[in-house]
């Protein structure tokens, strides 16, 4: 503050403004938008999610789901900033089977661009839609069971924030990404997307091996496939799974490297350190391995209300010392399945 400013009265903000600054930290383009909305569908148990995209997301994303919708008279409070159906108490923060759980996407979208949301609840016979209109006015609508989001015009009412997104191309790009790491890490939903009309993925739910493997080699090529070791891996509570490459496949770029923890797609510095490490004598150097890998551990174990974006986790850290050791030792041993595990193929 400049020493002369003269000094403004402390006021709250207002809502708007308030749910603006809060859609600063997990609402930075078309992609993580598209992020936040399959996350809610997927967590509403969707069986298939059609995704509509125009100009990279930046004119439209249209997000469906066939899950179990939102009840009308919640529909308004869906919208609300802290407003979330899968957490009422701090225990279930620490023990999260959702993907969701902060109550703030809807909220922060909706804030920062033109919206509509129709729904049709399990067990309700009439659909409704809400509208960006003030004050928000709940209407009859056409809709199966399920839900669907539409976003027009991401960052209309924050040019300033507009301003940072960049060509269609590029945002199509990060979009893709998106749909990529979802599509890995949930097999048994179906993902139809299109992009300025024209179909870009079919990809129907899959519940075999052949299904899976059919799905990872349209989204990861199939060389990749051709080169890749099936992982199915179990040790105490803990069970790897997925595809890993093998020597004679490897890339210029990390771009084929997706890490889950119990579904939720990770960004995790040890853990892709010691994947690193493992293939580090290996691979020529610049050389980078492949892998799309699940990890499943008690969600008690992990902490993943770390980021806003939830990309970030943190191994359960505890109270006492007893904890400390135990949740060490969980972490550690998490860690070492992964190295031991890629070390042992590479060896084999
Ligand atoms: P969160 O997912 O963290 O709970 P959101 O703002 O993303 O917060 O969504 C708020 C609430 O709206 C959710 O908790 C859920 O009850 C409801 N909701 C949002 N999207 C859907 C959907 N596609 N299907 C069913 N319910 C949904
Ligand atoms: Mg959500």
């Amino acid at each position: 503050m400049l020493k002369d400013a003269p000094l403004a009265p402390i006021r709250l903000l207002p809502p708007q403004l308030a749910d603006q600054i809060a859609a600063g930290e997990v609402i930075e383009r078309p992609a993580s938008v598209l992020k936040e909305l399959i996350e809610n569908a997927l967590d509403a148990g969707a069986s298939r999610i059609d995704i509509d995209l125009q100009k990279g997301g930046m004119e439209l994303i249209r997000v469906s789901d066939d899950g179990h919708g939102i009840p009308a008279d919640e529909l308004t409070l869906a919208i609300s900033r802290h407003a979330t159906s899968k957490l009422a108490s701090l225990e279930d923060l620490l023990n999260l089977h959702s993907l969701g759980f902060r109550g703030e996407a809807l909220a922060s979208i909706c804030s920062v661009s033109q919206w509509e949301i129709a729904s049709r609840a399990g067990g309700q016979g009439q659909a409704f839609r809400l509208t960006q209109q003030w004050p928000a006015k709940l209407l009859e609508a056409n809709h199966a069971r399920g839900t669907t989001v539409t976003i027009h015009n991401l960052f209309g009412t924050t040019p300033a924030r507009r301003k940072f997104l960049r060509t269609e191309r590029t945002e199509l790009r990060y979009c893709d990404d998106v749909i990529r790491r979802m599509a890995l890490a949930r097999f048994e939903v179906g993902f139809y997307v299109r992009h300025n009309g024209r179909f870009v993925h079919r990809l129907p739910a899959v519940r075999d091996d052949i299904g899976r493997t059919r799905r990872v080699a349209k989204l990861c090529g199939e060389a990749f496939i051709r080169h890749a070791l099936v992982i199915d891996y179990a040790h105490k509570d803990l069970c790897l799974r997925g595809w890993i490459s093998n020597l004679l496949y490897s890339r210029q770029q990390t771009d084929l490297q997706f890490f889950y923890i119990n579904g939720r797609i990770i960004r995790d510095r040890v853990i892709n350190h010691a994947i690193r490490l493992a293939y580090q004598s290996v691979l020529p150097t610049g050389r980078h391995a492949a892998f799309v890998l699940n990890l499943e551990l008690d969600p008690a174990q992990v902490d993943v209300n770390v980021h806003p974006t939830k990309h970030e986790v943190r191994f359960r850290e505890a109270r006492n010392i007893h904890d400390f050791i135990s949740v060490s030792y969980t972490h550690l041993r998490a860690h070492e399945t992964v190295l031991d595990l890629v070390c042992r193929l590479l060896l084999e």
